[in-house]
C-alpha cells in the first residue's frame, strides 16, 4: 500500500480532533451514579451481613476496584458492599488527597470521586454541599441543607426555626450527629400535635430523615430531629440514622421501630432526586 500524503493528513486530523473531545477515551470507561453510592455508604456499613443495597451495587465495585488498584482495599472486600471496610478505604484515599476532618470522612465528594475515577469510571449526578457556612434562622447549615429546609418551609404555613445547626459537636445528647453537614434540630414547641407531624413530614418529603424526638427518650425537649439524605458531610452517627430511616427504625440508641404515624411517612428519597420529581 502506497500511503500518501493526503491520506496521512486527514486521518491524523480526524485523530486529533476526537481526541480533543475526550470521546476516545471517555467512551469506553464505566459511569459511576455518585447518588447510589452515597446512598450505599449510608445504608450498607451497619448491616451485619455484605447484603447490597438495590440499585447500587455495580456503582459501588467500580469505586472499590479503583480503591482496591492503589493498594488502599483487599480484593475480598470488592463486591458492590460499602461496607466499614469500604469506608476505611475511602478514608485513607481522602487523606492522600490532603483532606482531614469531616472532609475524610470516608464517603465520596464530588472532588475525590472524580480524583479517584480518573482513567478508570466518569462520575455522574454529582451531589454537592455547596458553602458550609450559609444559614438559617440564624444558625450554621451548609448551602444544600439550607435549600432543603426552605423547600420544606414553603410547604408549611408556619415558619421552621431551628434550634441546632450542623457543624457543630456542642450538644453532647446528639452523639456525634451533629458534628457534620446535613443535620439540624427543629423547634416545635409553638406547634400543636398534628403540625408537629406536619413538619415531620414534609421534611421527609424533600429528602431528610426526620423525626419527632420526645421527653421520653432522652435529656431534650420535644423537637424535630433531621439528616439530610446523602449529604456528602454526615457525620459517621449521622449516617448510621440514615440506615435506621431507611429500614423503618427511629436512629436513636436502641433502633426501635419509627413511631411516626402511617400517615406521615413518605416514600425514602433524598433532596436530588425529589427535586427531578
Ligand atoms: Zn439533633
Amino acid at each position: 500500500m502506497t500511503v500518501t500524503r493526503r491520506w496521512v493528513l486527514s486521518s491524523g486530523a480526524a485523530l486529533s480532533a476526537s481526541m480533543a473531545l475526550g470521546e476516545v477515551a471517555d467512551a469506553a470507561l464505566p459511569v459511576v451514579d455518585m447518588e447510589m453510592v452515597l446512598l450505599a455508604a449510608q445504608v450498607d456499613p451497619p448491616k451485619p451481613d455484605t447484603g447490597l443495597t438495590p440499585g447500587a451495587g455495580a456503582h459501588v465495585i467500580q469505586v472499590e476496584r479503583a480503591l482496591n488498584a492503589k493498594g488502599l482495599l483487599a480484593s475480598g472486600s470488592v463486591d458492590g458492599h460499602y461496607g466499614t471496610s469500604t469506608v476505611s478505604a475511602y478514608a485513607a484515599w481522602q487523606r492522600s488527597l490532603g483532606y482531614t476532618g469531616i472532609d475524610a470522612n470516608g464517603i465520596p465528594g464530588s472532588t475525590s470521586l472524580t480524583a479517584l475515577g480518573q482513567n478508570r469510571f466518569t462520575v455522574t449526578r454529582p451531589v454537592h454541599t455547596g458553602s458550609r457556612t450559609a444559614s438559617y434562622s440564624g444558625l450554621q447549615v451548609n448551602t444544600r441543607t439550607r435549600n432543603m429546609l426552605s423547600a420544606t418551609d414553603g410547604m408549611l404555613t408556619w415558619g421552621i426555626v431551628l434550634t441546632q445547626g450542623s457543624y457543630t459537636s456542642a450538644d453532647p445528647t446528639s452523639a456525634g450527629t451533629h458534628d457534620g453537614g446535613g443535620v439540624v434540630d427543629i423547634a416545635v414547641t409553638n406547634l400543636t400535635t398534628t403540625q408537629r407531624w406536619q413538619t415531620v413530614k414534609a421534611l421527609r418529603t424533600v429528602g431528610f430523615a426526620a423525626w419527632l424526638r420526645n421527653p421520653s427518650q432522652g435529656n431534650w425537649p420535644y423537637h424535630i430531629h433531621a439528616a439530610a439524605v446523602s449529604d456528602p458531610d454526615l457525620s459517621q452517627p449521622a449516617r448510621n440514622q440514615i440506615h435506621d430511616y431507611y429500614f423503618g427504625r427511629n436512629g436513636l440508641a436502641n433502633h426501635a421501630a419509627d413511631d411516626t404515624p402511617t400517615a406521615y411517612r413518605t416514600p425514602f428519597t433524598w433532596w436530588e432526586k425529589y427535586q427531578r420529581g
